[in-house]
């Protein structure tokens, strides 16, 4: 039986955790997502702190995201070592035939529904093994899987400010020690927004980085003053990158077919359609040639270079857009005038601009080591690895991350 007690300091659950694990684990880690980071961000001059984290540990010159490279596949990616096709976290917008389930990132019924989640994330393990987590705002933290829970989380809360997140962190790093969480996370987001906004070669994003950064800032400054800065692990991660987007590139859907039929449950930009059976060659055939900027496939043929196609929340029909292309319909279009005149993500992996950033410092990694891009489903393997806990058979590749820990 599980017992859920939520009260401010956060949800714990407290019956199905072992009550006296192993000794604790040292060193501690903690993972930093800032969501839409780009790979060459931390190369703009505005982010000292990540710029200091580099210095003392190990940087990538890019982190390779998985398809679709969209936030919740690509953070539930990072703690599963499985990839969208197999942990089943396909799109940030699904529905589930099985159950008939709709998930989207702002329905929390969804989010926290523990069917949705497949694979097993590092938390599960950790608590598996006798561990405290605290994956606070990672995709997946809400749910209850396999029967755990993570010790300590919250639900989403994107108006908690940056400060108050560390500061979450660092009153449960606080802890005594056979209390303290193995594995904590942190979620920070104004590079996506401003991303989208403003797109990623705005001024606007600089202002963006910096206040990232400043989070950071925060984090280290606190271990620092506790004394535990140079034995923690901080590992700092992107989900994905950002292009730019025109209103001069856009695909208007409804030009080619008639949105009632086509049934649309992702947009952009990556259009996931799931017509009825009788209507599924006609939306295909209407759709497969007609623009330039979209390629449109049959779920079973996608090229294999995005390994992607087989999850049966995949919809039969998935039509990908061009690196900076955008899919609309001419109503969406006129209603937002500000649509497409930015940034986004969610295109091809191997476009450059998808890449996202890893810099981690702490006992378990090298200093002062630059390593190629390598993809982001290895961040598992680093992170079980440092956590001293077994990873589970995957999608990752430990071979495409050799030297990022010290032996
Ligand atoms: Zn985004």
């Amino acid at each position: 039986m599980l017992l859920l007690a939520c009260s401010a300091a956060g949800c714990a659950n407290r019956a199905t955790n072992v009550a006296s694990g192993p000794a604790p684990v040292e060193p501690i880690l903690i993972l930093v997502s800032f969501d839409g980071f780009r790979w060459d961000y931390p190369d703009r001059g505005v982010s000292p702190n990540l710029a200091a984290l580099e210095a003392r540990g190990v940087r990538a010159e890019g982190l390779i995201p998985a398809f679709p490279t969209k936030t919740f596949p690509n953070h539930y990616t990072m703690v599963t070592g499985l990839l969208p096709d197999h942990h089943g976290i396909v799109a940030n917008t699904m529905w589930d035939p099985s159950f008939d389930g709709r998930f989207s990132m702002a329905n929390r019924d969804a989010v926290q529904d523990g069917r949705w989640w497949g694979g097993e994330p590092v938390w599960v393990t950790a608590e598996r093994h006798g561990q405290r987590t605290a994956p606070l705002f990672w995709p997946g933290s809400e749910a209850e899987i396999e029967g755990f829970s993570a010790s300590h989380w919250l639900p989403f809360d994107g108006e908690m400010p940056n400060s108050d997140r560390v500061e979450w962190i660092l009153n449960l790093v606080d802890r005594p020690a056979d209390q303290r969480p193995s594995f904590l996370t942190l979620y920070f987001d104004e590079t996506d927004i401003v991303g989208h906004n403003s797109g990623p070669d705005s001024e606007e994003i600089l202002d963006a980085i910096a206040v990232v950064d400043s989070a950071l800032g925060l984090l280290v400054d606190g271990l620092d003053r506790r004394g535990i800065l140079e034995t923690t692990n901080i590992v700092v991660v992107s989900d994905h990158g950002m292009s730019p987007t025109s209103r001069e590139r856009v695909v208007f859907v409804d030009d080619y077919v008639d949105l009632e039929t086509a049934r649309i449950i992702d947009w952009n930009p990556v259009v996931a359609l799931w017509p009825e059976e009788d209507d599924l060659v006609e939306v295909y055939e209407s759709l497969r040639d007609a623009h330039p900027h979209v390629s449109v496939y049959w779920k079973d043929s996608i090229p294999p270079h995005f390994q992607y196609g087989s999850h049966p929340r995949i919809p039969p029909i998935i039509g990908i857009a061009d690196d900076g292309w955008t899919i609309s319909t001419h109503s969406f279009f006129d209603r937002v005038p500000e649509a497409a005149d930015g940034g986004n993500h969610g295109f091809d992996h191997h476009a450059p601009d998808m890449q996202g950033i890893f810099v981690a410092a702490g006992p378990s990694f090298p200093e002062g080591v630059r390593v190629p891009a390598f993809r982001n489903v290895n961040v598992y393997l680093l992170v079980m690895e440092a956590l001293g806990l077994p990873a589970a058979e995957g999608d990752g590749d430990f071979s495409e991350v050799d030297g990022i820990l010290v032996d």
